[in-house]
């Protein structure tokens, strides 16, 4: 069970988790995210350090650290719980001011973004006791490892916490910090921003687990970005390879990694709602339950990358000469189209941009679009179901669209445009699509 950043962001919030976690007699491992607003503190106050503003950062721990005693304050009543979680507070605002004094690198600033997780565990294990909850903390620090490349190991992981599990027998709740991990350096590390999702999934996985179930302050996936369009309606079932392809091209909800894990195990996944936890929310499994468009997404921060040249006719290897450019950089490509004489990829990470344009070059022109979105519309079978391309055209009509994406497989179809035309798009294919105004 998996609860996000709202959903124990308030004293209140959490003792609702305390009583999810009870209901039932069956074990069960318990990941939570940091309170809400703690992890974007934390990247405020890394940022201050990183620009030597050693004074806002200072006065950004300071407020962090009233946070934090006002919310055990109304967490907890008894005074030896109190005096315990003044105890952690202290532990982990000392080291927040200490690294004031150290200079900052960006294994220290992974350090910084670890203290909130490792705060919500620490305070929702003093509540326990203090509701006499029998309970086992196991530090994820001690079994989540990444590789060189930020990839978990998952066979590393189900052996340590297997063996974790095992001396603890006894126990039938366990609770972890979601996010966190350790590299391949031995230092801590993280699964990047809402990576508590991906926790859960791994250790859904590495421990064949009955269900995944990750709670958070919504009823489920959605059929669109409720941040951005007014009327969305839950959905009650998608295959992995739905929401997989719902979470990488944007749905906030799951973190874009965080299906396969369950998937390669087939370990079933709810997404509930803590604030309504009788809600039906939305079941991913094996199975799609139904046909047709599901859902759309979007993804923004894209950049697109045209190499045109009239070489590209009627030759063979062009494209293998281009992919090699960006298997050299580690970058991966979301969205691919061809014409005879040039191709179109996307990129959403550009940390190597300008080396994979230089290399580029001698194959053709090359052009760059930046601020870019990927409109993704995701369902079973959509290149089979009738009417679909018309319904996303006529909801495109006013939109200029840069590329287009359909058939690379049959839950997907995916649409590049520019970032401002987002909102406008999203709202249109709600309309056309799902006929929600
Ligand atoms: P948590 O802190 O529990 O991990 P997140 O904020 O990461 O929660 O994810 C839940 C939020 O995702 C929702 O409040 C909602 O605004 C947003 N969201 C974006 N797209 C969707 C979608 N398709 N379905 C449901 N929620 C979505
Ligand atoms: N606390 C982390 C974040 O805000 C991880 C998570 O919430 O999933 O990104
Ligand atoms: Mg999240």
């Amino acid at each position: 069970m998996k609860f996000g950043g709202t959903s124990v962001g308030k004293p209140e919030r959490m003792k609702e988790v305390a009583k999810l976690i009870t209901k039932d007699e069956e074990s069960k491992i318990v990941v939570l995210s940091a309170l809400s607003g703690t992890t974007n503190a934390l990247v405020e106050i890394s940022t201050s350090l990183s620009q030597g503003d050693r004074n806002t950062a200072n006065q950004q721990i300071t407020a962090l650290e009233e946070h934090y005693q006002q919310f055990c304050g109304q967490l907890l009543t008894k005074p030896a719980s109190l005096e315990k979680a003044r105890l952690i507070i202290q532990e982990h605002f000392e080291f927040l001011h200490i690294i004031l004094k150290i200079s900052f690198s960006e294994a220290l600033n992974k350090d910084i973004l670890a203290q909130g997780e490792l705060l919500s565990t620490k305070l929702f294990s003093v509540y326990l006791d203090e509701i006499e909850v029998d309970h086992m903390l196991i530090p994820a620090l001690e079994f989540m490892t990444i590789d060189n490349y930020d990839e978990p190991q998952i066979g590393s992981i189900k052996i340590k916490l297997s063996q974790l599990l095992q001396r603890h027998k006894d126990k039938q709740i366990f609770i972890t910090q979601g996010y966190i991990s350790r590299n391949s350096k031995g230092e801590v590390d993280n699964l990047k921003r809402g990576g508590s999702d991906y926790s859960a999934s791994l250790i859904g996985a590495a421990i064949n687990a009955s269900v995944c179930e990750i709670w958070t302050d919504i009823d489920g996936m959605h059929n669109n970005d409720p941040r951005v369009v007014k009327k969305t309606v839950a959905i009650e079932q998608l295959s992995f390879e739905e929401a997989a392809e719902l979470a990488y091209f944007g749905a906030k909800i799951l973190h874009p990694a965080s299906i396969w894990p369950a998937q390669f195990y087939n370990v079933p996944v709810k997404l509930l709602n803590t604030m309504d936890p009788e809600a039906k929310g939305t079941l991913i499994a094996a199975e799609a339950g139904s046909a047709g468009v599901k859902a759309v997404a979007a993804k923004d921060g894209i950049t697109a990358i045209k190499i045109k040249s009239s070489r590209m006719l009627l030759a063979y290897g062009f494209l293998r000469k281009i992919f090699e450019v960006f298997e050299k950089y580690r970058t991966s490509i979301d969205m691919i189209t061809t014409s005879e004489v040039a191709v179109s990829i996307t990129i959403d990470n550009d940390t190597h941009l300008p080396e994979i344009i230089k290399e580029l070059e001698p194959f053709g022109t090359v052009e760059i679009d930046t601020n870019q979105s990927i409109v993704s519309i995701v369902g079973n079978e959509i290149t089979d179901t009738e009417d679909v391309m018309q319904k996303v055209f006529n909801a495109l009509k006013t939109i200029p669209v840069r590329m287009v994406s359909y058939g690379g497989s049959r839950h997907n179809i995916s649409i590049l445009i520019g970032r401002n035309y987002k909102e406008q798009t999203l709202q249109a294919l709600n309309v056309d699509l799902f006929g929600l105004e």
